[in-house]
Parts: structure tokens; sequence; C-alpha cells
């Protein structure tokens, strides 16, 4: 275990959106410092960061990763020993309709941030230059698509097939490639589909369980037979530090919850927990729709790694996980009703013929 002399100092990119934001408030909740950097697109969401403002150890900055004078002030300014980087663009159905943002952050903002941690880091002494570490969160979606068994883990060869998985491999990679050179001290995580509070309602569980609670029919693609490993975002925030704090530099770790489901069941799962929850609406079908291109058919994850190194395991099961999450999402129509009355309406994104 590393030995901390007084409270980390996290560099946090992405920290407005649906992960980021679960980790600036577990860090903060700790008594970490965090600074986090945010471009605030139209997946972001400050208020998901309420419970840190004003708090003497959280201060936002808006501002791009592909920017290096930023990143250089901040890093000069800030002088992090950890670095968290979240900062993306993540959904699939829109790196089919346009890449560009996708490289343009994923790839080219991962190489900048990467060069100014190095330069960062490179100038540091002693003890703060060997316990400095770059943790790069990705997804296990680099990894392409299963069949009926088996699952992805640490050794699984790399096989992108949407663009999203395409640049999000790219940055792996850019990051192990920064590891090796140049010796950065970098970590690496690969997790599962995430879900839980405060996640954007174009994803697949927000956008049923907001299209049930409005009583709009639940899209479903293809014959709904996709399967995910659903891992509740706070398990997955419960990872990423212990990673963060323990994890070996130059590894990578899987992270899944051990919750396989078709997209058709959990479908009907939100159905019976909104009727549950708000007796007396009447709920909406469920309407199967054309596919998603290239539409990969199952993941899943095999976490015996960190188990074994780091003693983690997801502590929701998929059952409890979605009870809360779909309570939540009924408590606090405040956070997404805006959101539906602004910048994404339900619609449906990524369809070929749009393109
Ligand atoms: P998100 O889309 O909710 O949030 C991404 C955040 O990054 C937003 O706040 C956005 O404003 C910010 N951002 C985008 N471009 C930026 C730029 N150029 N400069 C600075 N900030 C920028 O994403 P999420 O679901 O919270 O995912 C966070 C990270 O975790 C991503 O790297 C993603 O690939 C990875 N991941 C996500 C999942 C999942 O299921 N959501 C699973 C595994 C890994």
């Amino acid at each position: 275990m590393s030995v901390s002399k007084g409270p980390d100092r996290v560099l946090v990119t992405g920290g407005a959106g649906f992960i980021g934001s679960a980790v600036c408030r577990a860090l903060v909740r700790q008594g970490q410092h965090v600074f986090n950097i945010d471009a605030l697109t139209y997946a972001s969401n400050l208020a998901s960061l309420s419970e840190t403002e004003g708090r003497d150890n959280y201060r936002f900055m808006h501002g791009d990763i592909r920017d290096p004078a930023l990143l250089e002030a901040a890093f000069a300014h800030f002088a992090p020993n950890r670095v968290v980087h979240l900062a993306a663009e993540t959904h699939v159905d829109r790196s089919i309709a346009s890449a560009t943002e996708f490289v343009q952050t994923n790839v080219v903002g991962t190489q900048v941030l990467l060069d100014a941690a190095l330069r960062y880091w490179e100038a540091l002494k002693g003890e703060v230059r060997h316990s400095f570490r770059f943790l790069h969160v990705s997804t296990d979606e680099v990894f392409g698509s299963l069949g009926e068994d088996g699952a992805f883990d640490e050794s699984s060869p790399y096989d992108p097939r949407s663009p999203y998985a395409a640049s999000k491999a790219a940055s792996d990679h850019l990051v192990n490639a920064w590891g090796h050179t140049y010796g950065l001290p970098v970590l690496r995580s690969n997790a599962s589909n995430n879900y839980g509070p405060f996640q954007f309602p174009e994803k697949f569980i927000p956008l049923m369980i907001v299209n049930a609670l409005v009583g709009k029919p639940l899209p479903l693609y293809g014959d709904g037979a996709n399967v995910r490993d659903w891992l509740y975002v706070d398990d997955h925030v419960e990872g990423l530090l212990r990673i963060l704090r323990d994890g070996r530099v130059g590894e990578s770790y899987v992270l899944g919850g051990s919750a396989q489901m078709r997209n058709v069941d959990v479908a009907h799962r939100i159905l019976d927990l909104v009727a549950q929850i708000a007796p007396g609406s009447t709920m909406p079908e469920i309407q199967f729709v054309a596919d998603r291109a290239g539409h990969d058919r199952r993941y899943a994850v095999d976490c015996q790694k960190i188990g074994a190194e780091l003693n983690w395991r997801p502590k929701q099961s998929f059952e409890t996980g979605l009870e809360r999450t779909v309570g939540w999402f009924f408590k606090r129509q405040d956070w997404w009703r805006p959101i539906l009355d602004g910048r994404y309406g339900g619609e449906r994104l990524g369809l070929r013929d749009a393109l």
C-alpha cells in the first residue's frame, strides 16, 4: 500500500459527467482535494456536483483537455499527485452519426493530457515523483463482442467495433505507450456498462426509466437480446479509487457488475419497478426498433484480478442497484426534466441513413 502523507490532490477530467461526478463526490467526501476540469459538453451537468460546491477541498475549471496551455496552468497551479482521466465522448450512437468529436477528445485529448502530465511529472522530485499516478478510465467495449460463452479479462485482445470503442482503444494504447516509453506511472481500468443516479438519459437504462416515468414507449434495438454486464456506478467508483491507491503501476484492471442481463429483461424489470413506485400510472409498451449499426451482441467481464489484488467486488446486485436507480430518477425529476426539455428529448440517435 502506498504511504500517504495527508490528503491526495486529485486532478479529475470529465468530472461533470456521470461517472466523473460520482468520482468527485466520493473523493470530496473522503477529504481528498479535487480539481475538476470539464469542457461542459451536452453530456455534463454541474447540478450533479451541487454537494461539492463551496467545499474547501473542491475546485472546478471549465476547460478542454485538448488545450495544452490550460492543462499546463492547471498542473502548475493545483500540483496534483493523482490524475483520474474520464473526459470523453461516450455515446456509441453519437459516434456512429459522427466520429469527429470522439477522435478529437478521446484520442487527441488523451495525448495532450498525457503530454501535460508527463512534463509536470518529469519536473517532480523524490517521493512526490515516485508516488504520482495517472489513471485512465476506459471501457470493456475495446475488446469487441462475445458469443454465447466466455468473458473479457485483462489479457483479452483488442477488437473495437464501434467508432466510440475504437477511439477508447486508441486512448488505451496511448496511455500504455506513455508508460512504456517515458515511464509515466500509468494505470488503466476497463469497466463494463455503468448505470445509476445522474446518468444522462440518452443511455439505455436512464432512457428506459424516464420513458416509463413520462409514459413514452421503451425503444429496444433489434431483438432486445443483446447482453450487458451491468455495473452500478458507485461500485465502479470504489474500484477506481482502489486502483488509484493500490493498483500496480503499468497494470490494467477490468471491472464488471457480475450481472449479465438481456436488454429486453432490463426493460421489463424497469417497467415493474416504475409500476411499484408510481402505482396507478399507465405503463407504456416496449417497442422493438431498427437495430444499432454493428451492435455488439454480448459483453461480460471476469473480475478475478481486481478481486484478488485489490479485494474489490461489486456491492450491488443488479436487483438492488436497479431499485436504487429507479427510485433516484423518480425522486430527482428536477435533475432530468430540464434535460428532456432542452438538450435531449429522447429522439433516436445514430441511424445509418441519417449519415
Ligand atoms: P459522460 O458522457 O457522462 O461524461 C463525460 C464528461 O466529459 C462530460 O462531463 C463532458 O463535458 C466531459 N468532456 C467531454 N469532452 C471533453 C473535453 N474535450 N475536455 C474536457 N471535458 C470533456 O461519460 P461517463 O459515462 O461518465 O464516462 C466517463 C468515462 O468512463 C469515459 O472515459 C468513458 O469512456 C468511461 N466509461 C464509461 C462507462 C459507462 O458505462 N458510462 C463504462 C466504462 C468506462
